[in-house]
């Protein structure tokens, strides 16, 4: 599997190798709003798994959070080679002397893992190793052996790259190294890795592909790697912390508790109807949570009704009625939305509800009856 740059750079960033400041926005708003956070010149960037972004327009500068938000706004959508761009990576912009390429990989002919390094680095490493062969320098690793101190100095000496960097060198490319391997990866890749003009080495670009076979105990990856064939309304509800499951029916379904939910949807069931998804918002759920598993459920196009079903313990039925009021304020529901609230200050709940919009139902077997036909008229 591929990581792209955002992932890659994650990794990066936690083993110690410099990378700037930023995050990846899926909106322009979030893309405005990491800007504002960052503060000066940014960079916004297309997130896909595939190199030259740049020549594409999927990478562009933005001096200020609106030009932020003007960049994203062009990128989010467009197609760069062939992907579809849903994220873009807004990080601070960098101020750029030289750029180098470092990448590490498996070399299956020699059997080896090889390091490559060049002074001509944010090209394509294929184009200028095809034209200009004598700027790549090259070595294979014993893997008994590993990669040692000598083994820097032999490529950097052999690449060109000036000496006074070794000192910011050599633990980055240690730490490419150990992320190879304690990784998986098949390759680890930084171009540029770039100087800065305040003589910072700092990588701005990130790649790494992993063995596949290996994702067996590579549990974090293989859990991004499950995010690709995910419904876009799982990974929205994922990011919000939601434990939500797409299913194929027009019910909108939120209840507390896994057992609760499922029951939910075999009374949907029952009732001649069927579930467009399963969420569960837990135990002790604050209106906040209520107001995102709302707004989830509700941009689903499949819903035609929602059935709301807590058992008040920890949670607090008044906290879900004033969530749920909160979202029918702030957006337009199109769909009936039918509650049953029981438990710890149900009455309160109850209260808040009256002469709203919402449908309250006194049973579970009521609150379903009314979802499934309202879902059916
Ligand atoms: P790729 O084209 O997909 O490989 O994407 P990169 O992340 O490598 O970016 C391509 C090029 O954009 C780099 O080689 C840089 O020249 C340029 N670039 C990327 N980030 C910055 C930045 O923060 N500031 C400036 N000035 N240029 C950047
Ligand atoms: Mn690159």
């Amino acid at each position: 599997m591929k990581l792209i740059e955002s992932q890659a750079k994650a990794i990066f960033a936690e083993a110690g190798i410099p990378v700037p400041t930023g995050r990846v926005a899926t909106t322009p708003e979030e893309a405005r709003a990491i800007a504002q956070e960052i503060g000066g010149r940014v960079v916004v960037k297309a997130q896909v798994p595939i190199g030259g972004r740049g020549k594409a327009g999927g990478i562009q500068l933005a001096d200020d959070p609106d030009g932020a938000f003007q960049q994203a706004q062009r990128i989010l959508g467009m197609d760069v080679r062939g992907y579809k761009v849903e994220r873009v990576l807004v990080e601070q912009a960098a101020e750029i002397a030289q750029e180098f390429y470092l990448g590490i990989t498996v070399d299956r002919d020699r059997q080896a893992n090889v390091v490559i390094l060049s002074a001509a680095g944010g090209m394509d490493i294929e184009e200028i190793a095809e034209k200009h062969p004598e700027k790549v320098a090259k070595l294979w690793l014993n893997a008994g052996l590993g990669l040692r101190d000598f083994h820097i100095r032999q490529l950097a000496a052999q690449a060109g790259v000036p000496a006074e960097l070794l000192k910011q060198l050599a633990p980055i490319m240690r730490k490419v190294y150990d992320i190879l391997l304690s990784h998986d990866a098949t390759l680890v890749e930084i171009n540029p890795l770039a100087r800065l003009g305040d003589g910072r080495l700092v990588a701005l670009d990130g790649k790494m592909e992993i063995d596949d076979n290996a994702l067996f105990r590579q549990q974090k990856l293989a859990a991004l790697k499950e995010d690709e064939g995910d419904h876009p309304l799982e990974l929205e509800a994922r990011r919000r912390g939601l434990a939500y499951v797409k299913l194929d029916g027009n019910v909108g379904v939120i209840g507390n508790g896994a057992g609760l939910v499922m029951t939910t949807l075999d009374m949907i069931q029952r009732n001649g109807g069927k579930a467009a998804n399963f969420l569960d918002i837990g135990g002790g759920a604050k209106a906040e949570v209520v107001r995102n598993a709302l707004e989830v459920v509700l941009s689903d196009p499949d819903v035609k009704s929602v059935l709301i079903n807590v058992f008040g313990g920890i949670t607090r039925c008044d906290e879900v009625a004033q969530g749920l009021l909160d979202v029918m304020r702030s957006m337009e529901v199109k769909v009936p939305v039918v509650v049953r609230l029981v438990g710890t200050r149900e009455e309160e709940g109850r209260r808040l509800l009256e002469g709203t919009e919402l449908t309250p139902a006194a049973t579970f077997q009521e609150a379903a009856r009314k979802a499934v036909l309202a879902a059916q008229s």
